[in-house]
């Protein structure tokens, strides 16, 4: 089956819901059970079938069987939002005494719980270059257990050699985990490229509208009994009508992939022609540093890249983001509206040499047309330079 037409039709059974196209919202803690022996083989058998709400509903169920398939993955655990899908792939994969080689890049709460929780648990973790590659051999220790990727790096952008990191990783024994967020199993076959556990905040792309905190954890068979049983054991599971909000964005996800990516890529093209831009940091435009990795690794690239200004005072800065009408100022991405946020402090790296001289910005590029959201930057960058006198 093509891609899209999988997406259209997995994790669906209409027989098995009177006939309705979709799975509804299951609301359930307890499941009763028909017999002293249905009971007895529920008990011996703990991750199959639907037997507690904690444990998944049929919604959820049918969530996990869709990403799973589409990720190219074993099976798929769904959670309460990335950042806890994030958290229990980590305390699944390491113990006191382990060592951890962490992308500089990491999304900041990642970064937050290695070096909270994880260090008080006694777990060391090592941050270190996004763009290594299999450079990461050298710092791999006899006590290094897992390695974390995460490619785009979450706000400034540096491409990873995925391929290359596993390659050292697997040679030390050590589990490969990636942040899959921006590339989405749509844009990123992590499977196919030597990750075992592959995990996505499904609040961005997967859910797609801006309206519900999701998780999802997907990984390769010989990982996924170890997982679900820290998971369990953590007692996290979403909500049933989070998990149906996200079938329902996974219906078309593959065609507002499409679309964020042609508008982002017009956008950041036309921003990179721009007297008042520095930079623009979007892995498919031939100016970036890792484009050929995207290229090599990639099959799209999503509505969210980065541009750096030419040095300018806040007060100009303030002016041009504080009369935008379009791109709203906000965190999180990946629904169907424009948005944009400033990089100042907010992008904390202890290895490689990220710098930047003027005001950085994150974009993402929703669903809006693109000569629309270019006239509303136009005039925000006309604000800019009055401000800058
Ligand atoms: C937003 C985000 C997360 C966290 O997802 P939540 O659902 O907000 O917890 C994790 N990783 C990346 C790259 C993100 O952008």
């Amino acid at each position: 089956m093509k891609r899209d037409t999988f997406i259209a039709h997995a994790g669906r059974h209409p027989a098995e819901q009177r006939g309705a196209v979709n799975p509804p919202v299951y609301r359930a803690s307890t499941i009763v059970q028909p017999s002293l022996d249905a009971l007895e083989h529920a008990r011996r058998t703990p991750f199959e079938g639907v037997r507690y709400g904690r444990l998944g509903t049929p919604t959820t169920q049918a969530l996990e069987e869709a990403v799973a398939g589409l990720e190219g993955g074993w099976r798929s655990i769904s959670m309460p939002s990335g950042l806890a899908a994030i958290t229990a792939t980590l305390l699944a994969f390491v113990e006191a005494g382990d060592h951890l080689l962490m992308t500089d890049g990491v999304y900041l709460p990642t970064r937050r719980f290695c070096d909270g929780a994880l260090a008080r648990l006694g777990v060391e973790t090592t941050y270190y270059d996004p763009t290594v590659g299999a450079g990461i051999a050298a710092l791999i220790r006899p006590n290094t257990r897992l390695v974390f990727v995460e490619s785009p790096s979450s706000m400034t952008f540096e491409m990873q050699d995925v391929p290359a990191i596993a390659a050292a990783a697997h040679a030390a024994d050590a589990v490969v985990v990636m942040d899959n967020t921006w590339g989405t199993p749509l844009f990123f076959k992590p499977f196919e490229h030597g990750v075992d556990v592959s995990l996505q905040a499904a609040t961005k792309y997967l859910v797609g509208h801006s309206d519900a905190m999701l998780g999802l954890i997907t990984t390769t068979e010989p990982h996924w009994q170890r997982l679900k049983v820290t998971v369990t054991g953590l007692g996290q599971a979403p909500g049933s009508e989070e998990a149906w909000l996200g079938l329902r964005g996974l219906r078309t996800l593959s065609v507002r992939l499409e679309r964020h990516q042609r508008n982002g890529l017009e956008v950041a093209t036309w921003l990179e022609g721009r007297p008042e831009v520095a930079r623009v940091l979007h892995p498919a435009l031939p100016s970036h540093p890792g484009h050929h990795i995207w290229r090599r690794d990639f099959l799209g690239a999503p509505g969210l890249f980065g541009v750096e200004l030419k040095p300018a005072p806040k007060p100009a800065l303030a002016a041009m983001l504080d009369g935008l009408d379009l791109f709203a100022m906000g965190y999180s991405w990946g629904g169907f509206e424009s948005l944009v946020v400033p990089g100042d402090g907010s992008i904390t790296r202890t290895a490689g040499d990220w710098r930047t001289d003027g005001p950085y910005l994150r974009l993402h590029v929703g669903l809006e047309d693109p000569a629309d959201l270019i006239a509303d930057l136009e005039a925000g960058l006309a604000r800019l330079v009055k401000g800058c006198g």
